[in-house]
């Protein structure tokens, strides 16, 4: 297939709508808020000093159910929600905007909330970067043998924050275009130098709210390396702007990008995150997900599974369903790591396993494909496989389906069932065992004391734009 055909997939139907981004500043002059009453207005603002706000003309033209705004699932992904602060904090907040306090007070306010909130703050984190020629190479995470993370540093914004992210560390020092090309250069070098790795994986924030010649830089470097198979771009762009693949200024040139992945004999994987089925039923979004299969690219999903947004097994269900139906691969099913506002979404492992085991059945072979539900913890990817009785202990069965040592990976092992455990952390192993079978090389990794038998090294590091899609990925 050539670009020309991809061009033509265009949707008549989708009008061009140029982006129109809502901060904090706006909430006052948003009429849709007007249906809440002025404390929920007023708290919603203080959050949003704790919190950071963006959403965009689309999101509240065509995702946002006004009618139902309290429970709705894309208002509670998009917008701050009072329980998302403990009450002492809450009122603190509400009290100063109340009181008309200056910027300064509001944000010191904040930022000593953030601080308590935060279990990374950024600069807390050990240097341990992958390097080229003997220098740290910024924004690039080596934690999977076959895997490279890069994060653009133009990309690590959104089109729209979600509330469950915890991205406030990102929003420091967005590098300018200037350094670019410096870093393209060396993330292909490294790439080009490691010949175990296969994927290269663009993330962020969102690599798409670069535009088409930004990201152009990253990927035609690539292109010239014979071991890379597969170039991924995890995105929430499907879901929060589909414009950027229709309408969008460079929309068309960033098809023909896909395209000459296509032809460079690559394959191109658009790791999109759908958290709610809403989210692909628009016009847009469908003519954006058939515009970018008809490039030849893959579209793989992905969504941690929070409460007040999509923790039930109906939701899944239906995502994994319309994903299908799309063409797109259902793909991941995270557990919401437990940072920042856990305490509202988060959704314990028993639960979460449920929900999964729920939906799982209800759905065809071709949605089957989806694994979950996975934490993303330091030692690897853990995906709860059930709860059973062993040795009359009830019993996680737990699996890595991703592993910083390789040979981990499918390795069933088994954590006491605790119905309140939300994280790896909390789990504790079975049968008398004092700890899991990866711990002891596990601390040795992390004391850098060995490094895994493919060579990679911690993938901690000082920048602070660890904290987007990478949170639950
Ligand atoms: C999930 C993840 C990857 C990709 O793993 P796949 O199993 O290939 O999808 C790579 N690096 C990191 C740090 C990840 O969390
Ligand atoms: S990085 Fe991902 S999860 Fe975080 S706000 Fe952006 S789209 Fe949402």
């Amino acid at each position: 297939m050539n670009a020309g055909m991809a061009m033509s997939s265009r949707s008549p139907k989708v009008h061009t709508r140029r982006f129109k981004s809502y901060t904090r500043k706006d909430l006052d002059r948003l009429p849709q808020l007007r249906r809440l009453g002025p404390a929920e207005r007023t708290a919603i603002k203080a959050l949003s000093w704790v919190f950071p706000f963006r959403t965009n003309n689309y999101v509240l033209e065509e995702l946002i159910d006004w009618e139902h705004l309290r429970e709705d699932p894309l208002f509670q992904l998009t917008f701050p929600q009072p329980g998302m602060l403990e009450d002492a904090d809450r009122e603190l907040m509400v009290r100063l905007v109340e009181a008309g306090a200056d910027d300064t007070s509001l944000l010191q306010a904040a930022r000593s909330i953030q601080a308590r909130l935060n279990p990374h703050p950024a600069g807390q984190m050990e240097l341990n970067v992958p390097t080229v020629g003997g220098r740290a190479i910024p924004g690039l995470q080596h934690k999977y043998r076959e895997t490279v993370l890069f994060f653009p540093s133009q990309g690590q914004t959104c089109h729209t924050y979600c509330t469950y992210c915890f991205r406030w560390a990102q929003f420091v020092g967005i590098d300018e275009l200037k350094f670019a090309s410096r870093e393209a250069s060396t993330l292909a070098r490294y790439v080009g130098e490691h010949e175990e790795v296969h994927d290269v994986l663009i993330t962020g924030g969102d690599p798409l709210v670069m535009r088409t010649s930004v990201l152009e830089r990253y990927v035609e470097p690539l292109l010239a390396i014979e071991h890379l198979a597969c170039i991924r771009i995890g995105t929430k762009a499907p879901a929060f702007w589909p414009h950027r693949f229709l309408t969008d200024r460079d929309a068309d040139d960033l098809m023909r990008l896909f395209d000459r992945v296509r032809r460079a004999g690559k394959h191109l994987a658009l790791m999109a995150h759908y958290t709610h089925p809403r989210e692909l039923s628009t016009p847009a979004a469908q003519a954006a997900l058939r515009r970018v299969l008809s490039t030849g690219a893959a579209v793989r999903c992905q969504a941690p599974l929070v409460r007040h947004v999509n923790d039930s097994a109906g939701i899944w269900e239906e995502l994994w369903r319309m994903e299908v139906r799309l063409g797109a691969v259902p793909y991941y099913m995270f557990v919401e790591r437990n940072t920042g506002p856990k305490h509202y979404f988060e959704v314990p492992l028993a639960r979460a396993w449920e929900i999964f085991q729920k939906a799982y059945p209800r759905v065809s072979g071709l949605a089957r494909t989806v694994r979950g539900p996975s934490m993303s913890a330091t030692p690897g990817k853990v995906v709860i496989d059930g709860v059973t009785e062993c040795a009359g202990e009830k019993v996680f069965v737990l699996r890595f389906i991703q592993a910083r040592e390789p040979s981990w990976v499918g390795r069933p092992f088994f954590a006491r069932y605790d119905e309140k455990a939300v994280w790896l952390d909390d789990l504790t192993p079975t049968f008398g065992e004092q700890e899991f079978f990866f711990e002891p090389m596990m601390r040795r990794i992390r004391d850098n004391a060995v490094l895994p038998a493919w060579g990679g090294r911690d993938e901690r590091r000082k920048t602070p734009q660890l904290f987007g899609h990478v949170e639950w990925e």
